[in-house]
This record gives structure tokens, sequence and C-alpha cells, in this order.
């Protein structure tokens, strides 16, 4: 099968653009997932489209043979969603990575879907203009992916998601039709001109199409910054400093939190940045101009000094730097906190209400004590996203067997918080099995939407609905030991 769909797509597409030799398919085995690590999906064959048309023929191609295809940016999704599970073809984007133009007076910006997030932004700047969203992954992640994951980032708390600046896409259906969605040639800003397909699209993780080009919403970058550093001894005073903030009438324009922990993990990675030992540690970020940021900076202060141990702020960009440093590496970080582990990407992205933020952070350290998996958690506080990252000797069967128990684990408490099982992250594989509950009825409108747009199930399949998933493609706590071979030696990043 292999060779004979090589073949085909040779005589459609340059040489150049299909890969089928079995060691470079293997680079398209994983994503970040924990699923893929211990799981690889090589697909049949991989092609690296150069052009919506190139995207048009493969599509076509899989369309009359009932080929799987599955869409791939960066590869930094932690669901297996840009992993060929069912086989078939792997069509690569990131190649497709032309910005397109800069609509300065019109606040927008037309790109292909391979453009990377931190590029975007670096280019943007030269016009002192921004794409807010600002996935931890911005240096790898492509605008692509984040459209079809409706990616987050620190931000999303003032600026919201990337469904809220995403105007426009350019879509090749699953049987190669091309639509454009936010209205024909259109460089409206707004529109309600008819079902929102825009949105649609966009978090449909690649089960509705193929994203060819976005039409993106800019904002001018905001002049000043500061930041507030406080310190907790209680979790639940963590908790309401963050509703005292809000309910003071501020818009913070980030609120990330670190347990005790993640503090630990970033003094042994950076022992410069010495942040003191606490339960818990807030960052809370101010934006705009200079006078409005100092204002909100010392409200902050004062709203949360009741609930903290103690409480600074800084608009100094180096002291904003380093703290936002201490932030950005504690996903790295966490790995010291046991020496040779690895990081294990799964049940990874729960969000619950923010109320309810205190209360979900003791249950997690009960099933990290309860499974003996150590669990470092930092997160979207304001926002009430979650990133528990546990830790484990990935050579041992039993651990991996034990962390995806407590992946089921931390899936089943979000619901039970009343929140999601994923805030930001999505859903693919990994999380397939909760959505009949996440959503109930909901999931089976999803399904006929789904139906609708790809009658022969072919784009993406075996990711976001449960039904598709061959069972044995997701392991999970609950059904045995999963090993990994006894030699493997992973990087979680
Ligand atoms: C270190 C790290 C930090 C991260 N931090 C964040 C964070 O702060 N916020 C956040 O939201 N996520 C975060 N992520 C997750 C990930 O980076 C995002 O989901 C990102 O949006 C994925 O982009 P990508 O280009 O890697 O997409 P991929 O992983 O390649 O694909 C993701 C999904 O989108 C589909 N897809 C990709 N391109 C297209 C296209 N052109 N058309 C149709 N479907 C497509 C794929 O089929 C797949 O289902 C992080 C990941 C890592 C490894």
């Amino acid at each position: 099968m292999r060779s004979a769909i090589a073949a085909d797509l040779r005589a459609l597409l340059a040489e150049s653009e299909v890969v089928d030799a079995p060691a470079e398919l293997q680079t398209y085995a994983y994503d970040a997932s924990f699923l893929t690590q211990l799981q690889p999906h090589p697909p049949d064959v991989a092609v690296i489209a150069r052009s919506t048309d190139d995207v048009r023929r493969v599509v076509r191609y899989a369309f009359e043979r009932d080929i799987p295809i599955t869409p791939r940016g960066a590869a930094t999704g932690q669901t297996g969603g840009s992993v060929a599970l069912l086989g078939g073809i792997v069509l690569s984007l990131n190649a497709m990575n032309r910005i397109l133009e800069i609509d300065v007076p019109n606040m927008q910006v037309f790109c292909e879907p391979g453009v990377v997030h931190a590029k975007l932004n670096e280019r943007l700047a030269q016009h002192k203009l921004i794409f807010p969203p600002d996935p931890g992954s911005s240096k790898m992640a492509t605008v692509g992916g984040m459209a079809s994951t409706n990616a987050h980032g620190m931000r999303a708390v003032k600026y919201g998601p990337t469904s809220a600046w995403v105007l426009g896409l350019e879509v090749v259906l699953p049987d190669g039709e091309l639509i454009e969605t936010g209205s024909v040639g259109s460089r409206a800003k707004q529109s309600s001109a008819g079902l929102e397909l825009t949105k649609l699209i966009v978090g449909a993780e690649g089960v509705l199409g193929v994203i060819t080009r976005l039409r993106l919403k800019l904002m001018p970058i905001p002049p000043a910054r500061a930041i507030v550093l406080s310190l907790f001894d209680v979790l639940e005073n963590a908790g309401q400093a963050v509703q005292a903030v809000f309910q003071g009438g501020i818009s913070p324009s980030a609120v990330e939190i670190l347990d005790e922990r993640c503090i630990k993990a970033v003094n042994l990675y950076r022992p410069n940045l010495s942040l003191p030992d606490a339960q818990a540690l807030i960052l809370f970020e101010a934006d705009g101009n200079p006078p409005g940021v100092r204002w909100d900076a010392e409200m902050m202060s004062e709203l949360v000094r009741p609930y903290a141990r103690s409480v600074e702020w800084s608009d100094e960009p180096t002291r904003i730097a380093a703290l936002w440093e201490a932030r950005s590496v504690v996903g790295a970080a966490a790995g010291m906190l046991r020496p040779g582990s690895n990081r294990a990407y799964c049940g990874e992205d729960l969000c619950v209400p923010v109320a309810r933020i205190p209360e979900t952070l003791r249950a997690i350290q009960d099933i990290s004590a309860r499974h003996g998996i150590p669990i470092a958690t930092y997160g979207h506080i304001g926002g009430g996203g979650l990133h528990p990252g546990h830790l484990i000797d990935g050579r041992n069967p039993d651990e991996v067997r034990r962390v995806l128990q407590v992946a089921d684990e931390i899936h089943e408490l979000a619901l039970r918080m009343g929140g999601t099982t994923t805030g930001e992250h999505g859903v693919g594989a990994t999380r397939a099995p909760f959505m009949a509950r996440e959503h109930g009825p909901a999931l089976e409108v999803m399904r006929r939407i789904k139906r609708a747009l790809d009658p022969k199930g072919i784009m993406n399949p075996a990711k976001i609905f449960p039904s598709d998933l061959p069972v044995e493609q997701v392991p999970r706590g609950s059904e045995g030991p999963v090993g990994m071979p006894a030699n493997a030696e992973v990087d979680y990043g």
C-alpha cells in the first residue's frame, strides 16, 4: 500500500514533496504526547505541501481512494492529534510558511498555516503590532496548528484564545473543495453574515478540513508592562487573591501560578533566580499605557496583600524578564525534582472554575501521593488552566501504568470540578474517551457536522470522537500494564 500511494502521489506532486523512506517516516510517528512516546505511529506516506494546490491534489486523491489523511504543523501538540493513528497520509503544512501580507491600516495579516508563531510576531513588531495569543510553544508552533487547536496562552485571560483573533480562513474540505470563511475577499474586522464557519474550523483539530491560509486580527503592542510577584503560605489564600484582583476591577494581562514543587524545581534549574519557598507563587501582569500600568500594579498589590505572605511589583524590564523566565522554564525545570525522570505529557491540561483551583491543586497532590508519582503543577490560574507535570521513570512499566491512571483521574477530577479535560491543548486521541461525558448529547451534534463535511471519515480519523478510536490505540491506566522498551531514553522537554 505504502509504495502504491507514494507512486501515485509522485505523479501528482514534486518528487521532493513525497516521503516514504521508513527512517524518514519515523519522524512523523510522534508529536509531543506521551501516547506517541509509548506507541509511535509512522504514516504510510508523508507529503510536504508547498501550496494550496498541492493540498487540494492530495486531499482529492485521498478522498477518491478512502485513504486517511492527517494534517500536521510543528507536531508540538500533546494529544497525538497530528499523528496518523490509522495510517495513510500525513500532510505536513510547515513548508507553507509565507507571511503573504501585513495590512497595517486594517490591522490584519494574511499568512500560510506553517508560519511559526514567534516569527510572525517578530515581523509584526516592526510595525508595532502583535498577534496576541501566546502559547508556551511559540518558538515552534505554527499558526495553522494554533488555529486548529484554538491555542491559548498566558495572556488569554485578557485577550482570549486564538479563535478571538481569526477573521477568516481558506480551507480545503475533505472532498477537496476550497472555501474561504469570514466572507470572500473581506478585510472587515467584524461581521454578522451567516453561520460562523471560521469558529467551526478553529479548534476542529483538522477533522473538518485543512487550513491553507489565515486572516488574523492584530493589535498594537502595549507600550508598558509591570509584574506583581506574590507568595502564599496557604493555597486557599492564593485562590482568594486572584478573585480579589478581578473583583477590584482590574483586568490583568496574565495571572500565572507555580505550586511549591514548581518553585523548588525552578530554583534547582536556575539558582540565580532564587525564588522564595512558598506553598504557591502567583505572577500578575498588567499591560497598557505607563501610568495605567503603574496604577494597576499598585492596586493589584493592595488587593493581594491581605492574602499573601509577601507582595512586590516592578516595571523594570530586567526584573519582569527574570520573573517571566522563571515561569517559562518551569516545564523543563520540573524534571530536576527527580533526577533521571521523564515528564509524561498526559492529563496535562485541565481547566476548572477559578474558585475551585485551590481544591483542585490539593486533589492533584492526593492523586500524586496515592499513585506514588511526583507531580509539579503550574498554570494559567486567571482562566483556571492547570498543567500538572508528572515525573516518572519511563523505563519502569509499572510507573508507566500508574501515570496513565493518574491522567485518567485528573481528567475525571476536571469534570467533577465543573471544568474541562482540556483548557487549551485539545482532545486528539488521548482525551477522546472522555468526550461523551464532557459533552453529553452535544457530542452527537459534533459528530453530525463531521459526517456532513467528511462523509467518508478520511480527515484526521481517530481524533476527538471516541467511537472512531480503536481501543488499543489509547493506553489507559485502567487497562493494565503498558510498558516502554527497557532502554527507552525519552526527553519530554
Ligand atoms: C513546550 C510546549 C508548550 C506548550 N504550550 C502551550 C500553550 O501555552 N498553550 C497552548 O494552547 N498549547 C500549548 N502547547 C501545545 C501545542 O503547542 C499547541 O496545541 C499548538 O497550537 C500546536 O501547534 P502545531 O503547529 O505544533 O500543531 P500540530 O501539533 O502539528 O497539530 C495540532 C492539531 O492541529 C491539526 N493541524 C495542524 N495544522 C493544521 C492545518 N493547517 N489545518 C488543519 N489542521 C491542522 C493537526 O491535525 C492536529 O490535530 C504546548 C506544547 C509544548 C510542547
